[in-house]
């Protein structure tokens, strides 16, 4: 699978712009709770937490490495309920608000994972450093529904976790599916026209130089004339396989019915002939006789200022030059690409 098709940091990315709010949310809150008697939380535990929250809420915003990023989610909930924790153990008089405390924490957070194990671990945890902080006298007899408060929040936190993320996964999952059948030509499993164009022009707003080769099945009208049309297809599907297993190109694709393009990267005329010439040996060589087929092609060099029509142009008449000279041949700049002579290498 492509690596941009990958599952979990495709929802990192959907779930991010809704994390750093939620955590924004949060930090206001505690910020809040500070400021209603700046005297008494105002102390050196407290300080330290406001600072890791804000060095967490940056870094989970910002961390490119996915396994720290689904770690800091939890670290935030965890950081968030230690703070309240120790300001209710400082304020007797709070403690009657941990039981809704725990309950928000614990229901707001599911948005945070993008796993449901790593939510229930949190929320376990939220429960297990707010619960010494409950005021059980205001309980009494009554503890069975303390019980019940824990359960169900953490329960339906973990129904609305493990329900949005297997919904997003499937979704993403037929995104793949699709993108993949848009991007792909059919018969023959390489990109197709679209798609390649799309990774040139991509090359190019990158900044890359390098050369678009232009090639063209020689006589394919007659091979299918000759041999069939499924012949033929077996012909373009042999091309495919041998364009994909040539080392060297940064993408191919096959771009019309029996023409093909292969881009590489990297200004070396002497690297691009040579993989151009080792391409079409490898060519002549795919499949047995009476099937054998060659291929001609015409070579384009790019930089990023490029414009792509004009290099396609260029490759265009460059493959046609070499059509006119007869035939598997490499052309550039209206010359034919010849291997270098012994003597030169
Ligand atoms: P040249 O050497 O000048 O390129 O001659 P050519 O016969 O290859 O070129 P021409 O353009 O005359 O013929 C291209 C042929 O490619 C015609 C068309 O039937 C065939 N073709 C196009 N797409 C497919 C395909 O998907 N499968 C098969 N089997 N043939 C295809
Ligand atoms: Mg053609
Ligand atoms: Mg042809």
């Amino acid at each position: 699978m492509p690596k941009n098709f990958k599952i979990r940091p495709r929802m990192r990315a959907l779930l991010s712009p809704a994390v750093t709010k939620i955590e924004m949310a949060g930090f206001v809150a505690w910020i809040g709770v500070l400021l209603i008697a700046p005297m008494v939380t105002l102390n050196l535990p407290n300080i330290l937490v406001t600072l890791s929250l804000l060095l967490v809420w940056h870094v989970h915003r910002v961390v490119a490495v996915f396994w720290i990023w689904r770690i800091l989610g939890s670290v935030y909930i965890l950081l968030l309920s230690l703070g309240f924790a120790h300001v209710i153990a400082q304020n007797i008089e709070l403690r009657v608000f941990t039981l809704p405390l725990a309950v928000i924490i614990v229901l707001s957070n599911p948005i945070l994972f993008v796993t449901a194990q790593d939510y229930f671990l949190s929320a376990i945890l939220v429960w297990a450093l707010m619960w010494p902080n409950l005021d059980v006298s205001l309980y009494r007899e009554l503890e069975v529904y303390l019980a019940i408060f824990c359960i169900a929040s953490v329960s339906i936190g973990f129904t609305l976790s493990f329900t949005y993320l297997r919904n997003m996964r499937s979704v993403l999952l037929v995104e793949s599916e699709f993108r993949m059948l848009a991007e792909t030509d059919f018969l023959t499993s390489i990109l197709n026209r679209r798609a390649f164009m799309e990774t040139f022009r991509n090359a190019l707003t990158g900044g890359h130089s390098g050369y678009f080769i232009m090639l063209d099945i020689d006589s394919f009208k007659q091979k299918n004339d000759q041999y069939g049309h499924d012949v033929g297809d077996k012909i373009l599907c042999a091309m495919a396989a041998c364009l994909k297993s040539t080392p060297g190109s940064h993408s191919v694709g096959r771009i019309g019915g029996e023409e093909f393009g292969v881009l590489l990267l990297g200004s070396d005329n002497a690297v691009a002939h040579e993989y151009a010439l080792r391409l079409l040996a490898g060519i002549r060589n795919s499949v047995m006789p009476p099937h054998k087929y060659t291929c001609s092609a015409g070579i384009a060099q790019f930089s990023a200022t490029s414009d792509m029509s004009a290099v396609l142009k260029c490759a265009d008449i460059n493959m046609y030059k070499a059509k006119a000279d007869g035939k598997d041949r490499v052309f550039q700049d209206g010359k034919r690409v010849k291997p270098p002579s012994p003597a030169t290498t």
